[in-house]
């Protein structure tokens, strides 16, 4: 049972597969960033909490800003050194909330949620990627103004990697938080779930945030355990994806199921069931006879589940 499914090749997820060269080597160095900043090459995607600021350009909208752009939407709390593409330098800049509210007035000037940027493909896809890279690391600016240590406010260092506290002089690093979304396999059947916050039609892996002290591996049966009530066994690695809402990363597995009565912990999810290969495959080919969903090809969910379909219990191999 291989490939003989009729779906096209897989679209690429979002938020991965970045072109940037990081060039971390180039954080510590303040004085060529300032330059890197101002040189007519310099690139800026500007944030403001959830909104990507984009302008308009005749029918199509540009997420990048040169510096004087930039500077005409505000000033920025921060400024992020995000890498070099193409010898270009580019930087995320973030703004406070009551900066964003005069460029929602402007007319050349567009602002979205990045969800909606990389479901409806409204800005190049390459520049998805340093998106979720902005828009992560300047969330994370956001919400660690104050040392963790010891109250006092904190300062920007090494290009925006790291903050600094003053008074205690600890240094602290941007945070990202391991999630990991399973899809548990018995067979030719798989447990999928749906979230109360999913349109209605739509059914889903399940995910949870790894705990301290846990291994991948022991996250994902945890969080099986605890969601549906299924024992699992083997637990095999498929892909990752940055999740920037705000500063996740997926780590998408496969697992084998040893048990099969689903026991549903409604604080978590609204429901949940077994699906066999051939019900998701209508799903994933959008011909469910009920109109049932998966989530789409920007999620890693849609590719772990794809991968069940195109290869069954194999994928556990
Ligand atoms: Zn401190």
């Amino acid at each position: 049972m291989t490939k003989e499914s009729d779906l096209s090749p897989p679209p690429r997820q979002a938020y991965s597969g970045s072109l940037i060269e990081r060039a971390a080597d180039k954080r510590n160095d303040e004085a060529a960033l300032v330059g890197l900043a101002q040189s007519n090459r310099a690139g800026f995607y500007i944030i403001g909490g959830e909104s990507i600021v984009l302008k308009r350009d005749g029918a199509t909208l540009q997420p990048l800003f040169s510096p004087a752009e930039a500077r005409a939407c505000g000033g920025a709390r921060e400024t992020v050194f995000l890498g070099i593409l193409d010898a270009a330098p580019l930087f995320g800049a973030g703004l406070d909330a009551d900066a964003i509210a005069p460029l929602k007035r402007r007319d050349d000037l567009k602002l979205v949620d990045l969800r909606s940027i990389a479901v409806q493909g409204v800005v190049a896809a390459e520049h998805i990627p340093p998106l979720a890279e902005a828009k992560a690391i300047l969330g994370w600016h956001a919400r660690h103004r104050f040392c963790p240590n010891c109250g006092a406010p904190t300062k920007p260092a090494q290009g925006g990697w790291r903050r600094d506290c003053p008074a205690c002089k600890a240094e602290h690093f941007p945070r990202t938080d391991p999630v990991v979304i399973m899809l548990a396999i018995a067979g030719e059947r798989c447990v999928l779930g749906r979230s109360p916050r999913f349109p209605p039609t739509m059914w889903s892996c399940l995910a949870g945030f790894a705990e301290p002290g846990e291994s991948i591996e022991e996250a994902v049966r945890r969080e099986v355990r605890e969601e549906v009530g299924i024992a699992c066994d083997r637990v095999k690695y498929f892909a990752s994806q940055p999740w920037p809402f705000p500063s996740s990363l997926m780590i998408g597995c496969h697992a084998q199921a040893l048990t099969d009565k689903i026991v549903i912990d409604r604080n978590e999810i609204e429901d949940a069931r077994w699906f066999d290969r051939a019900e998701l495959q209508l799903m994933l080919a959008q011909k469910h006879p009920q109109g049932l969903s998966t989530p789409p090809p920007i999620a890693i969910a849609h590719h772990i589940i794809r991968d069940f379909v195109e290869n069954g219990p194999r994928v556990l191999e």
